[in-house]
C-alpha cells in the first residue's frame, strides 16, 4: 500500500512495518548495499537524523544496539518545552528555538502525540517575586508567539483561584501563582514513530544491532562493523558518512576512531510515578528547589486532545527530577533510595497530604547527555548541542534536548551532506509529519462513529487515537479480524490486546521488555510494574514472533527478575550498590562490552 504523507514525499507504508521479517530483510540489505549515511543510535536524535537524511533523498541506515528509544529517549520528563529555567540563565536563543520546535510538534508534525499541559508556578509572597516570575513567563509566551503559539497564554492566579485549581497545595505553600502552558509527549512512543516514519521514507532500520567497530580505509571511516544482539551474526555496513548519535555512549564510538572531540558526560535524573488520585490538582506544578526545579506533571491515558486536565481513570502524576553525576552502567541507570527520598521530600514540602513510598507506582531513571563544560555544577552545563567531525567520514552529534531533536538531526545531516560528492537538498523535516499525524483530526471528530462501527466503547477508540492517530485504522482492522483483541489486557491499565500485537507486527518490539516498558508504559504505570500482565502480553507476542512455550517462560522470568532487581536497587542508599543490584538482572539482548568506560555497557 502506498500513500502520501502531507505534501512532502511519497512514502511506502509497508516499509514502516517493523517486525522480525522486515528486520531480516534489513540485515541482508545492510550487509550488501552501500549507503550515503549510517546513523548509529536509535534514540530520538538518531531517528531524527535518519528521517532527515531519507527525506533529502539520501540512502540511510539506522542501527540501534537495543530497542529503539531504550536510552534516554524513553526516560525524560516527556515535555516538549522551551525550558523556563534556561530563560533565567538568559539563554534566549535556546529557549526560542525550543519553543519553535514545541509549536511545530503540536501543530504539524505530531499533533496526535503531543498534547498541551499547564503548570502553575507558585509564588510565596513578595510583590517583587510576582513581577519577576510574571515578566519571565510573559517573555516565554512572547518568544513562543513569534512562531505562532497554538497554546493559551499565561495567567496570574490569586490565593483562592490557586486553591481551587490545586486543592492539594498546602495553604501556607503559596499566596498565588502564575499558570502557563507547555506540551508533553510519550517520548518512547514518539521515538518509535519517528523511526517508522524514517523507514516509510526509505531508511533501512534495525534494532538489536550493535556497532562494535568502524570500517577504515586509511584515515577515512567508510562504514561500521555491526553485531546482531539476537543471533551474534556480524556484518559490515558500508557508508560514505557515519553519524554517531549515541548520546552518553558517544565516547565509545569516538574511541573506535582513535580520537574524538566531543566529551559527553552523563547526569542522572529520576522520576516517580504516582496515581492521579494522590494529588488533587487541575494543573501540573513547577516548584523551585535549592539547585533547580521540580515538575509535577499530569500523565494520563491519552483520552483527550483538548488539553483540559480532567482526570482519566488511568491517570498518573510524574514527579521529577534529580540531577546527579553518573559514572556507572549507561544502559540501566538505577534510582537509589536516596534519589527517591529526595523527590518525596521536595514535593511533600508543598502537599497537604504527603506522598509516601507506598504511593509510588513506578520509578525510572535516565541519563542526560551533557556536553562537557567548564562548570562542575551539572545544572549549569549547557543543553545546547554540538556537531563535530573527528576524522574523515565520522561525525558526532550530541547534547541538546528531546524538544530540539529535529534541529540536531538537521545540523548533523547538513555536515554529512557537505562531505558527499553531490548537491544535497536542504532539510525539509519541518514539513514532514510523523506517521499517524495526517488524518488524525478527522478521525478524532468521527470517533463516535468509528467506535460504533468497531463495536468498541468510545473511550477505547479515543485511547487508540491518542496513541496512534490515523494509524488507529490498522488497529481497528486487527480488531475487526479478531474481536478479542479489542479487549484490554488484564491488569494492563487502558492498553488493548491489539496494541501488543501491533507492537510486534509494526513497531519492532522483539522482547517482552520492549512492550511492557516502551510500547506501553506498564512498567511505570502499575504497582505491579507489568509483572501481573507479563504472561498475557508474552502469549500475545508469541504468535507473531514465533515463540515456543519455553521462550515465553524465559521472557516472563527475565522480566520478573528485572523488576525485582529494580525494586531492590531502589532500596539501596547509594548509586554504586543500586547499580550493582540492578546489573544482576539478566538482559534480553546479548551485547559485547565496549570501552572506554569501565562500567559502561
Ligand atoms: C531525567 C531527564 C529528563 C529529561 N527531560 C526532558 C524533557 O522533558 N524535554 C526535553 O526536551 N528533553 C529532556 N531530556 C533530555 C532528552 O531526553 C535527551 O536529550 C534525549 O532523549 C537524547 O536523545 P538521544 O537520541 O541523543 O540519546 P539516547 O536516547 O540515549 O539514544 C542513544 C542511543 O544510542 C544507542 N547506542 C549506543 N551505542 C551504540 C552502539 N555501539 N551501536 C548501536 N547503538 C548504540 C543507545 O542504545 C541509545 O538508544 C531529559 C533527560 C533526562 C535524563
Amino acid at each position: 500500500m502506498t500513500a502520501f504523507i502531507g505534501q512532502t514525499a511519497r512514502v511506502d507504508t509497508e516499509r514502516s512495518q517493523l517486525n522480525p521479517a522486515t528486520r531480516a530483510e534489513a540485515l541482508d540489505r545492510l550487509g550488501t548495499e552501500a549507503f550515503d549515511i549510517v546513523v548509529i543510535g536509535g534514540g530520538v536524535t538518531g531517528a531524527g537524523a535518519a528521517l532527515d537524511a531519507a527525506t533529502r533523498g539520501l540512502s540511510v541506515a539506522l542501527l540501534e544496539q537495543r530497542d529503539f528509544g531504550s536510552g534516554t529517549s524513553s526516560r525524560s520528563s516527556k515535555l516538549f518545552h522551551g525550558g523556563l529555567r534556561y530563560l533565567e540563565q538568559r539563554d534566549f536563543r535556546l529557549v526560542s528555538e525550543a519553543l519553535t520546535e514545541r509549536n511545530l510538534m503540536l501543530r504539524d508534525l505530531c499533533p496526535h502525540l503531543a498534547r498541551p499541559v499547564s503548570f502553575v508556578y507558585p509564588l510565596h509572597g513578595r510583590l517583587a517575586e510576582r513581577v519577576y516570575v510574571g515578566a519571565g513567563i510573559a517573555l516565554y509566551d512572547a518568544l513562543a508567539r513569534r512562531h505562532g503559539n497554538p497554546l493559551p497564554g499565561h495567567r496570574h492566579l490569586g490565593r483562592r483561584a490557586l486553591q481551587r485549581l490545586v486543592p492539594s497545595l498546602r495553604t501556607d505553600a503559596a499566596v498565588g501563582a502564575v499558570q502557563y502552558w507547555d506540551a508533553q509527549v510519550d517520548d518512547a512512543r514518539h521515538t518509535v514513530e519517528l523511526v517508522r516514519t524514517a523507514a516509510a521514507h526509505g531508511a533501512v532500520v534495525a534494532s538489536s544491532l550493535q556497532v562494535v567497530d568502524l570500517l577504515r580505509e586509511g584515515d577515512r571511516v567508510v562504514g561500521v562493523r555491526a553485531r546482531c544482539a539476537e543471533s551474534g551474526r556480524e556484518l559490515s555496513v558500508r557508508a560514505t558518512q557515519v553519524i554517531n548519535a549515541t548520546a552518553t555512549w558517544t565516547d565509545q564510538i569516538q574511541s573506535m576512531a582513535g580520537r574524538g572531540q566531543l566529551r559527553v558526560r552523563a547526569s542522572k535524573g529520576i522520576h516517580l510515578v504516582v496515581p492521579r488520585d494522590r494529588i488533587h490538582a487541575g494543573s501540573g506544578m513547577i516548584l523551585r528547589t535549592a539547585t533547580s526545579v521540580l515538575f509535577v506533571i499530569p500523565w494520563r491515558s491519552p483520552t483527550s486532545i483538548t488539553g483540559d486536565d480532567a482526570a482519566g481513570d488511568h491517570g498518573h502524576w510524574i514527579v521529577g527530577t534529580t540531577d546527579t553525576e553518573w559514572n556507572l552502567d549507561l544502559a540501566h541507570p538505577a534510582a537509589s533510595r536516596t534519589d527517591i527520598d529526595y523527590l518525596l521530600a521536595q514535593v511533600n514540602q508543598v502537599l497537604r497530604t504527603p506522598l509516601t513510598h507506598d504511593d509510588i507506582e513506578g520509578v525510572y531513571a535516565g541519563l542526560r547527555p551533557l556536553l562537557e563544560g567548564e562548570s562542575e555544577d551539572n545544572s549549569a552545563l549547557s543543553r545546547e548541542h554540538a556537531v563535530t567531525q573527528h576524522v574523515p567520514g565520522l561525525i558526532s552529534v550530541a547534547g541538546g534536548k528531546y524538544t530540539t531533536y529535529r534541529v540536531m538531526a538537521r545540523d548533523a545531516i547538513d555536515m554529512a551532506a557537505r562531505n558527499l560528492d553531490r548537491r544535497v537538498p536542504p532539510s525539509c523535516t519541518e514539513r514532514v509529519p510523523l506517521l499517524g499525524a495526517v488524518g488524525h483530526q478527522p478521525r478524532w471528530n468521527s470517533r463516535h462513529r468509528l467506535a460504533a462501527e468497531a463495536k468498541l466503547h468510545v473511550a477505547r477508540v479515543e485511547h487508540l487515537l491518542g496513541r496512534y492517530g490515523a494509524q488507529t485504522d490498522l488497529l481497528l482492522e486487527l480488531i475487526a479480524e479478531q474481536p478479542a483483541l479489542g479487549e484490554p489486557v488484564a491488569h494492563g491499565g487502558p492498553y488493548l490486546a491489539a496494541e501488543v500485537v501491533f507492537a510486534v507486527t509494526h513497531e519492532g518490539a522483539l522482547h517482552l521488555d520492549d512492550v511492557l516498558t516502551r510500547r506501553t508504559r506498564l512498567s511505570i504505570e502499575t504497582f505491579h510494574r507489568g509483572v501481573d500482565c507479563a504472561g498475557e502480553v508474552a502469549r500475545l507476542m508469541a504468535g507473531p514472533l514465533g515463540w515456543d512455550d519455553a521462550t515465553v517462560a524465559e521472557e516472563i522470568e527475565r522480566y520478573r527478575l528485572r523488576v525485582a532487581a529494580e525494586r531492590d536497587s531502589q532500596t539501596r542508599a547509594d548509586d554504586r550498590t543500586a547499580d550493582a543490584v540492578r546489573m544482576g538482572a539478566p538482559e534480553p539482548r546479548h551485547l559485547v562490552r565496549l570501552g572506554p568506560r569501565p562500567n559502561g555497557s
